[in-house]
């Protein structure tokens, strides 16, 4: 089985995605993750952006200028777009190769994928699992991880369906507004349900 986790920025779901993987023994990956590996010299991602963006978005060694391109995306919807329509594709498709990968091996799979359903790839997975936190809380965590103003904050939520919106989507909601503590029971439950259901037999604890 694969379970996508998804959610707000901020609202935790790289602290829930991998916690729930060591639960139940499950591989864990991310969407993130694998944007970055494809933005590395030499892979796809990166020869896109290199056909198609001007070289003041390189460093002199080669590698992509990360911190430029995030600060122009942020301001340039235009150049927002091109970028996702580069990307989106790759990172799908690389998303598809794992599920596939990990059900030949009989392995489970837990995958975060921030923008599952704005892109709408929440049926390539066997269940989703939607990360909801308080939109205070989320601006307070964003601003702590990040060192960005509370207008960036703001703003890098707004990009986003509301959370509240993306909780109709989910087989489950784990609510991370709370402590640490908290959240793991919620994630020990889960757990508990998927073993009981011997999707996961004997794999939570
Ligand atoms: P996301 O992946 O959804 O953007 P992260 O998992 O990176 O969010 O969490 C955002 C920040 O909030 C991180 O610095 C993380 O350590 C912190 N965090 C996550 N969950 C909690 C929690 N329950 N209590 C306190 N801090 C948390």
């Amino acid at each position: 089985m694969n379970i996508a986790v998804t959610g707000g920025i901020g609202s935790g779901k790289s602290f829930v995605a991998e916690s729930l993987a060591k639960m139940i023994g499950a591989e864990s990956i991310s969407a993130d993750q694998i944007c970055r590996d494809l933005l590395k010299i030499g892979q796809l991602g990166y020869k896109e952006i290199r056909k198609h963006f001007a070289a003041d978005f390189f460093l002199a060694d080669g590698q992509l200028n990360r911190p430029l391109l995030r600060k122009a995306i942020f301001t340039s919807d235009t150049l927002r777009s091109q970028l996702d329509t580069l990307l989106h594709p790759l990172v799908h498709e690389e998303l598809l190769f794992r599920c596939k990968e990990a059900k030949k091996k009989d392995h489970n799979l837990v995958v975060e994928v921030p923008l599952l359903l704005e892109k709408g790839w929440q049926d390539d997975f066997d269940a989703t699992l939607v990360v909801y936190a308080d939109d205070k809380t989320c601006l307070k965590r964003i601003m702590d991880r990040d060192m960005v103003s509370v207008d960036d904050a703001c703003a890098s939520i707004a990009c986003q369906m509301p959370l509240p919106e993306k909780c109709e989507f989910a087989d489950w909601v784990i609510d991370n507004s709370g402590s640490y503590d908290e959240s793991l029971k919620q994630l020990e439950q889960l757990a508990e349900e998927l073993s009981k259901s011997n999707i996961f037999p004997g794999k939570h604890k």
